[in-house]
């Protein structure tokens, strides 16, 4: 099928992307890589009559980075940020991500912005993003704001931009010291969106005890979960004294929104998202140790 009839916008500044889709409202939606959007255009799940492309906005395109934090624009596509040094060596977990993500040929034309932006539940950069407390920077007509990934997620296909707000840009915190990382999912099908996945990220003192760590999951609930009880408990110990399985279960059990459907029901997805979050935890710590 093709997508209904539609007006193209081609802006060449973030300001006049978010004036052209302030002006036509809920009739204009912004377009970056189309590899969420268009599916949906061409099997006709939603119609706009203005579409403004992204492409062209030079100034979300691109890495920043220093000692302290890297800056990703929004349009920059999944094939760059997986192989920029600067974010293989400073944000390691995105990079990794990556590969996870379709097909190369999805990485080739979609977006970090459009992937956070279009918020499925079972995408990895949202996952990562909550994993690594990044910011996501905005543009709007009523100006600039920042907004922490944590607040950013509201649900399946749902976040805290306003329907005219564009998504400028994604800052990471450079990681140094003594860090593992590691993304681990479910899939049936190679490219396939996760059944279920996790990210974790952890941090070890001097005496190789845990300082800070962050466990994310995703696919097992309408926006990715992080793990704050079971990581506030994780402070202080050693590797010896935590156990990767139990550690598993600890996360997935409360879990009390995980979909049910063709892929598999709650309970089935509830017990591999255990043994994927136990395979994170374990290969992370091992690579921080
Ligand atoms: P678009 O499709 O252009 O836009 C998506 C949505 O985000 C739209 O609502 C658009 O208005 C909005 N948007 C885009 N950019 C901005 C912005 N800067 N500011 C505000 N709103 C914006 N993704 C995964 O995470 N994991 C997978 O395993 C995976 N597998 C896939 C398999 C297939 C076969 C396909 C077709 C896609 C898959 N995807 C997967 C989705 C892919 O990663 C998309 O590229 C991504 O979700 C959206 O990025 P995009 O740049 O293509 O956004």
């Amino acid at each position: 099928m093709k997508p209904a009839a539609f007006e193209y916008h081609a802006p060449h500044t973030p300001a006049e992307a978010v004036d052209l889709v302030s002006r036509f409202g809920d009739e204009a939606k912004f377009i970056a890589g189309g590899q969420s959007l268009m599916p949906l255009l061409n099997l006709r799940l939603a119609a706009f009559e203005h579409l403004v492309d992204l492409r062209r906005l030079t100034e979300l395109q691109g890495v920043r980075s220093d000692a302290i934090a890297v800056q990703i624009g929004a349009t920059t596509t999944h094939a760059t940020v997986g192989r920029d040094a600067d974010i293989r060596r400073l944000v390691p977990l995105l990079a990794r991500a990556t590969p996870l993500i379709g097909h190369f040929q999805i990485r080739n034309r979609g977006t970090l912005g459009g992937s956070l932006a279009h918020a499925d539940a079972a995408a990895e950069y949202p996952a990562v993003a909550m994993t690594l407390d990044a910011t996501i920077g905005t543009l709007s007509p009523r100006g600039r704001r920042s907004i922490a990934a944590s607040d950013f997620f509201r649900g399946t296909w749902t976040t805290a931009l306003d329907p005219d707000e564009l998504l400028t840009d994604i800052t990471f915190p450079a990681l140094h010291g003594r860090w593992g990382f590691a993304i681990e999912e479910f899939t049936r099908r190679s490219g396939d969106f996760a059944i279920a996945g996790a990210a974790v990220a952890v941090h070890l003192d001097d005496d190789a005890r845990i300082e800070r760590c962050a466990i994310t999951v995703f696919g097992l609930s309408p926006a990715p979960i992080r793990a704050r009880a079971v990581e506030s408990d994780l402070v202080g110990r050693t590797a010896a004294e935590t156990d990767a399985t139990d550690l598993g279960v600890a996360v997935t059990a409360p879990l009390d929104t995980v979909p049910s459907d063709i892929h598999g029901t709650a309970d089935y997805r509830r017990r591999v998202g255990a043994v994927i979050v136990a395979r994170a935890w374990a290969r992370a710590l091992k690579e921080a140790l």
